[in-house]
């Protein structure tokens, strides 16, 4: 559910509450926050032989992240794979599209309606449902593709009834979520031709805000579990207690939790999400297992930064800014798509429910050529937030550059991400900085030296 599943397509919403809910530290692997990481035999000895990290002083020109030849191979294909997988499914969702609007099935089930009803909102319960069914259905070949690489690649231990049982649980939300949502976008549609845009644009800021703060309390719990930090591990409150203090933050313990991760996947994870009575900061037992306190400390540190300077706010006025104009060029794109295809596709016009496919068709091509623009946000917040752990760690661990820097390779080892993935890859997919640029920034970034100064703490 919370993955982003390659075509934001109709999905803007769900993809507001994954993406703009949450601040995970690891994952450059694309787009994904909650994501996979490697076998276990790998992890058991994780500090030892997974990676090799340079000593303090070797750091100075060498790339800091170097994988060994088996994992190096391994970290190559499935970088390339999850680049395929992702620019693939907006091609395929685009291809699949265009072919049922060729084969008129938008309009078939639209007829189909007015046979059985003539009121209009009974239509619209009837059409959107099964048309909201099918554009979730048309990624699952992708889905299961996707879910068996991160099982051969042992980055996920989910069996396949738990995955399925997921999966099914997803598209009851969606189906209760975007129902609404659609026939109200239609009304709009109808009740302003030329604005409905603007004002469907309008009315879903709440609803993403209201998502944005149930989401951990209501939908996150469906997928996985969650229990309050202090009850599961005191001692580590207690030093994530000092870091906050340390950092002269008021962070309460009642805010941080734990979330049962090591039962579907293998790797770590640490994230930000909700907002106002809802905001929390989540750690994966799976984090707390394979990593030495420290570096705990500093992925703690790392979502602490994500906390103060208000990362889910600012993701959540960007995202609201990228959906205006993403829906005004949808607007303009539908408007001449129907106009032009109209007899070939059989719609009547843009308040047609058959208008829905071509209305998502425009929008996952819109959100396809944005996400650059997203993920370039996105890659901002993340260095402010390594900037803010590395800095809040200091006089807590012996070497912030070195407790950073590891745990860097170990997300990256733990992940297989490869240590030099193509710059065009990272702009457009990467939702973090490739851990090769994190881990270096960690190796070479020492504000207490004298004559620099720290960007968020005094000296
Ligand atoms: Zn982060």
């Amino acid at each position: 559910m919370r993955r982003d599943y390659g075509f934001l397509v109709f999905c803007f919403l769900m993809a507001t509450l994954s993406c703009a809910a949450q601040n995970s530290i690891p994952s450059s692997a694309h787009n994904q926050n909650l994501d996979a990481a490697l076998p276990q035999a790998h992890v058991q000895n994780s500090s030892a032989n997974i990676a090799t990290l340079p000593t303090d002083e070797a750091t100075s020109n060498s790339n800091v992240y170097t994988l060994p030849p088996d994992l190096l191979a391994k970290a190559i294909t499935l970088t390339r794979l999850r680049a395929i997988l992702s620019f693939g499914g907006t091609a395929w969702s685009i291809a699949v599209l265009l072919l049922a609007l060729a084969l008129r099935w938008p309009a078939r089930l639209r007829d189909w309606t007015e046979r059985i009803t003539r009121r209009r909102w009974l239509q619209g319960l009837l059409f959107l449902p099964p048309a909201i069914l099918f554009f979730i259905a048309m990624s699952l070949p992708l889905e299961i593709y996707s879910q068996h690489v991160e099982r051969a690649y042992g980055l996920s231990v989910q069996s396949w009834p738990s995955w399925t049982g997921d999966q099914c649980k997803a598209w009851l939300i969606s189906l209760v979520v975007f129902t609404p949502i659609l026939l109200l976008m239609f009304w709009i549609i109808r009740k302003s031709p030329q604005r409905w845009w603007l004002w469907f644009w309008l009315c879903t800021l709440p609803v993403i805000v209201f998502g944005v703060f149930i989401s951990p309390m209501w939908i996150d719990p469906m997928f996985n579990h969650f229990s309050p930090l202090e009850k599961s591990d005191p001692q580590l409150v207690v030093q994530l207690e000092r870091l906050a203090q340390h950092a002269g933050l008021e962070i309460p313990p009642s805010r941080m939790f734990l979330m049962r991760a090591s039962e579907k996947v293998t790797g770590l994870n640490a994230y930000v999400t909700g907002i106002g009575a809802s905001k929390r900061i989540v750690v994966w037992d799976t984090t707390i297992q394979k990593l030495p306190s420290d570096e705990i400390l500093f992925v703690v540190g790392h979502e602490m930064g994500h906390y103060v300077l208000e990362h889910i706010y600012k993701g959540l006025v960007f995202t609201a800014l990228v959906l205006l104009v993403l829906l005004g060029l949808t607007y303009r794109c539908v408007a001449w798509l129907v106009h032009r295809y109209r007899a070939q596709w059989g719609i009547r016009g843009v308040d047609d429910w058959a208008a829905l496919a071509v209305l998502l068709l425009a929008f996952t091509c819109f959100s396809f050529l944005f996400s650059p623009i997203a993920n370039s946000f996105s890659r901002w917040e993340e260095h402010q937030a390594d900037i803010y752990g590395q800095e809040a760690i200091h006089g807590l661990v012996a070497s912030p550059r070195m407790t950073a820097q590891k745990a860097f390779v170990a997300l990256g080892s733990v992940y297989l991400e490869a240590p030099h993935p193509n710059p065009w890859i990272e702009f457009w997919l990467y939702s973090h900085p490739s851990i090769s640029r994190r881990a270096n920034f960690a190796a070479h970034y020492d504000p207490w030296l004298a004559g620099r100064s720290p960007r968020y703490f005094s000296k």
